[in-house]
């Protein structure tokens, strides 16, 4: 069957902070940039990005970019890669400068600076001090970011396929990637997309999990399509669990409202993070505050008829700085948790929020993969960036408010190594390879024809539950290991998925069910990879194993599809141009 072929210089798949700031680079240098969105760009999942974004502008205290690199190392838990650590906080504050110059309406300091607030694990003087280094809009940044990066494009005429869903990546003979197959929501058309280079800035996964920060459309198609196409994913064991979620509901509950003084209380009204971390309190990292909470929980010390929550409380603020600062988070506490945070406690628990693991890449946005030896090698043609690339900055464990700035350093990096590949290694198209679509129409003609199949939203809630129970906040070799059996038997029933209503308008039965092939690479390749991973590091928690261990462990996992498989590659320990920073005892 022949299919529309459209042909740009640049394919970016996803229209969230990271896809959009590399689209806008592309696109300046005159380049055809074409961004595929499952959902209008400004309503990509950044939109819900609260608190901040992590720059050493030193607006309100002395701040300097080797500091918040201590900090980015530390609370990776030595899992990071220290050349894209340093990359990223050297690049922070021109990355915050230059969104402040593209219009991005930031709070100001009295003085007119921008308005830094504290975060958890922002110190000053190599982790001694906390300072305040997030900068913010309100508690709407990601809004902001957001709508300003979309109309920077309008002007520079990125074009938009909105409501497009990127199917799979197409491989040339070589292994060269030369473009995407798409599906158009609205008529269910298929295309390919045809590129020198394609960028995937798909965003996050974790609709794998029940309880999620993440909005529904955070399916992994971007980890899914690279594993179908036989590229590895890399420290898929780690997801970060934030520690306030909204009890029942999920909604986030920013580490800002901590930053302007919030606290957390157990059903004694003790602030109990005194006690698990003495200095930084409420504000240590979200893996420590997150297991504090659990054991406060676990131990009988939580809140409510069931003791299955911890408050927040945040009256003694004052109605003032809540209306001025934190204006959303009331209106997430009263609409979600029927609390008016100026006068009551929000009940909160931990709730999965970001995977710190996905498509390896180095500092340029490239995409790495192993083609003999070498776990370094580039794969010709494809760049990642955002939440679901791994560069590794985040490691075992994003700090706050890190993430935006990722997606702006890494958005634009990759955007300048597509500029310069295309321009000095692709300069035309790489041919396609015959029947480019077969694989997609495959595996949609699959989902047509089954018989006596299952519901896809049943399969998905099996996936959902198994990896809940078993890849959560603590973990133990026989809680993975079950999780592993679960995992897999689940993976058979997405095969005999079905559409059963066909008549349903926009295509939402098909593009779920094309959602769920993606969602389940996501989960096995989760819960294979933290059964191997045998110590505790950042957000990967086990009981049966409390303690890092360098010597074994400090490496990267690489999870390949084909028959489970695990390998592994070193830690970059070498940063660009500083030294060296040796592992310690990660305390706060
Ligand atoms: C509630 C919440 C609050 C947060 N607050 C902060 C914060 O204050 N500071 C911070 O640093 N981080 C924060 N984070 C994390 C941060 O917001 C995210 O990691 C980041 O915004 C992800 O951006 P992205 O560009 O990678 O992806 P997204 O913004 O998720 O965009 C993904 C894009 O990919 C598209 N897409 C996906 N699949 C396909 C497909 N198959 N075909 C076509 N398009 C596709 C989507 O339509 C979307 O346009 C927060 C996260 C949450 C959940």
């Amino acid at each position: 069957m022949s299919v529309p072929v459209r042909r740009f210089d640049a394919v970016i798949v996803g229209g969230g902070g990271a896809g959009l700031r590399a689209a806008l680079q592309l696109s300046e240098a005159g380049l055809k940039t074409a961004v595929l969105s499952k959902v209008f760009p400004t309503r990509s999942h950044t939109v819900a990005a609260q608190g901040g974004i992590s720059a050493s502008l030193g607006n309100v205290q002395e701040d300097r970019w080797d500091w918040h690199m201590y900090d980015t190392v530390k609370g990776s838990d030595w899992l990071g890669d220290q050349d894209a650590i340093e990359f990223m906080c050297r690049k922070a504050p021109e990355a915050v400068i230059e969104l402040e110059h593209f219009g991005m309406p930031f709070d100001r300091l009295e003085n007119g600076k921008i308005y830094q607030r504290p975060f958890g694990g922002h110190m000053a003087n190599f982790g001694k001090t906390p300072v305040q280094r997030a900068c913010a809009v309100a508690d709407r940044t990601g809004h902001a970011m957001l709508h300003t990066l979309y109309q920077r494009n309008v002007r520079a005429n990125t074009q938009f396929f909105v409501e497009w869903m990127a199917l799979d990546l197409i491989r040339d003979a070589d292994g060269d990637v030369v473009g995407v197959t798409a599906l158009e929501m609205e008529t269910g058309e298929i295309s390919v997309l045809h590129a020198k280079a394609v960028l995937f800035a798909t965003g996050g996964a974790g609709r794998i999990f029940s309880a999620s920060t993440n909005a529904f459309i955070n399916t992994g198609d971007g980890l899914g399509m690279t594993i179908r196409a036989g590229i590895p994913l890399e420290d898929m064991e780690f997801w970060q669990f934030h520690p306030t979620g909204v009890a029942g509901a999920g909604v986030l509950i920013t580490e800002g409202v901590r930053g302007e003084g919030g606290i957390l209380l157990n059903c004694n009204g003790e602030r109990f993070m005194e006690r698990y971390a003495p200095n930084a309190k409420d504000l240590a990292s979200r893996d420590v505050v997150s297991r504090a909470m659990a054991v406060e929980i676990y131990e009988g010390r939580g809140c409510g008829k069931n003791k299955d929550h911890v408050l927040l409380k945040l009256d003694h603020l004052g109605p003032e700085i809540i209306n001025q600062r934190l204006p959303g988070i009331r209106e997430i506490a009263i609409k979600f948790a029927g609390v008016d945070p100026i006068k009551e406690p929000i009940p909160v628990v931990p709730t999965c929020h970001y995977q710190m693991g996905g498509i390896p890449t180095n500092y340029k946005g490239e995409v790495v993969a192993p083609k003999g030896d070498n776990p370094e090698d580039r794969v010709n043609g494809f760049y990642a960036a955002g939440e679901c690339a791994c560069a590794s900055v985040h490691g075992a464990n994003r700090l706050g408010t890190n993430s935006l700035l990722d997606l702006v350093v890494f958005g634009k990096s990759a955007g300048e190594s597509m500029i310069e590949f295309i321009r000095n290694e692709r300069p035309a198209h790489k041919p396609l390879p015959e029947n480019a679509a077969d694989y997609s129409l495959s595996r949609i003609a699959r989902l047509e024809n089954q018989t006596n199949g299952e519901e896809v939203a049943d399969v998905r809630t099996a996936m959902q539950q198994v990896v809940q129970r078993h890849a959560g906040v603590f973990r133990t070799q026989e809680v993975l290991e079950e999780g592993v059996k679960q995992i897999k038997a689940v993976a058979e029933r997405v095969k005999r998925t079905q559409i059963k209503d066909k008549s349903q308008v926009w295509n939402t039965a098909r593009i779920e069910a094309l959602e769920m092939d993606n969602l389940i690479e996501v989960a096995l390749a989760t819960l294979i990879s933290a059964e191997a991973r045998k110590e505790s590091r950042g957000a990967h928690a086990r009981d049966d194993f409390p303690d890092r261990n360098d010597e074994t462990w400090m490496k990267h996992t690489l999870y390949s599809r084909e028959d489970f498989k695990l390998s592994y590659k070193p830690v970059h320990n070498q940063p660009l141009t500083v030294d060296y920073i040796a592992p310690q005892k990660r305390v706060y």
